[in-house]
């Protein structure tokens, strides 16, 4: 009884394990096959990672590429554009100079029809009628226009070709030297005087002359006819820059025509005399000296001529 007991014992015993191997040798089998997966899925990764590195190396190369041809354009360019610069330069100057002795041999037969009408004027003129004389007067008058024209357009073309170096200008004595050479600017023809005194800038000394000039120039020539001119000259001071004031208590410029009276041959004024080139050169030698130039005024209520330059430092 006990030894066929132990016997069933035994068997129960075996079929349990014959079953934990059965199922240990499935978990063995499963998990190899997961291994298997796994290691394919890993590979699969790793060759898209390789890919992608490749793909990157390449594109970084491009772009290194890219950026040393850009850099050697940049150079190319660069070149290029100062050598274009300066050939455009030596052709402006040339162009310049072609110009400026063309004007200058303009006034060779100008100033021959001049003499000429006097020549006429003086030994015909009791032969001709009224008519006559007046149009003789009127060639004079032309030609004498036309000569101021000329002078004025070279005095042009010599800023644009002047050597304006910067060095610090007195002002104040500049000023009072213009005002003493000229009659124009002195009584009885004129009432020109300076408030304060003025200080030294960074200027041109030709250069601030010719603005001073042909702003006082200006103040006394635009007033009513038979009014004596009246221009004060002021200054203040703006941080590190100087501005010089020139104001006259003449006719007047409407804000319409202030852009347009500093451009070349421009003019509101026609009764008056000149050739609307004083302004402009005004503006260019100013631009030039790194200073500026600006207008204030009213119809009729007198003009502020304004000049904006860097204080010298002392
Ligand atoms: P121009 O004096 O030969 O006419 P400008 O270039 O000096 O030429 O001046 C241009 C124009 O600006 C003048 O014709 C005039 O109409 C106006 N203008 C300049 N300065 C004054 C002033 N101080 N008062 C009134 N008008 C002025």
């Amino acid at each position: 009884m006990a030894s066929r007991t132990r016997k069933r014992t035994a068997k129960a015993n075996r079929a349990r394990l014959q079953r934990q191997t059965q199922d240990a040798n499935e978990q063995l089998v499963l998990s190899s096959v997961r291994q298997h997966e796994r290691a394919d899925a890993a590979e699969d990764l790793n060759s898209r990672l390789q890919t992608e590195i490749a793909e990157r190396k390449a594109t970084e190369e491009a772009l290194r590429q890219a950026k040393t041809e850009l850099a050697d354009r940049a150079v190319q360019l660069e070149a290029l554009v100062a050598q274009r610069t300066a050939k455009l330069q030596e052709t402006i100057g040339e162009l310049e100079g072609f110009s400026y002795s063309i004007v200058h041999d303009m006034r060779a037969p100008l100033r021959a029809m001049k003499g000429f009408s006097d020549i006429l004027a003086e030994s015909y003129g009791a032969k001709l009628d009224d008519e006559g004389r007046s149009y003789l007067r009127r060639i004079a008058t032309s030609a004498n226009r036309m000569d101021k024209l000329i002078l004025d357009v070279l005095s042009y073309s010599r800023v644009l070709q002047m050597d304006l170096r910067l060095e610090p200008v007195d002002a104040d004595k500049l000023l009072r030297g213009i005002l003493e050479s000229y009659p124009d600017f002195q009584e009885p023809r004129a009432d020109v005087i300076i408030e304060g005194g003025l200080p030294e800038v960074m200027c041109n000394e030709t250069g601030l002359t010719q603005c001073f000039s042909n702003l006082l120039n200006n103040a006394v020539k635009f007033v009513p006819p038979e009014t004596k001119p009246h221009v004060r000259i002021s200054v203040e001071r703006r941080g590190q820059r100087v501005r010089f004031w020139i104001a006259d208590e003449g006719i007047g410029i409407e804000e319409q025509h202030f852009d347009k009276i500093f451009e070349m041959f421009q003019r509101v004024e026609s009764s008056y005399e000149g050739t609307g080139v004083g302004l402009a050169i005004v503006r260019k030698v100013t631009e030039r000296m790194g200073g500026q130039v600006g207008v204030e005024s009213e119809r009729g209520h007198g003009t502020r001529f304004w000049l904006d330059f860097q204080a010298a430092n002392k």
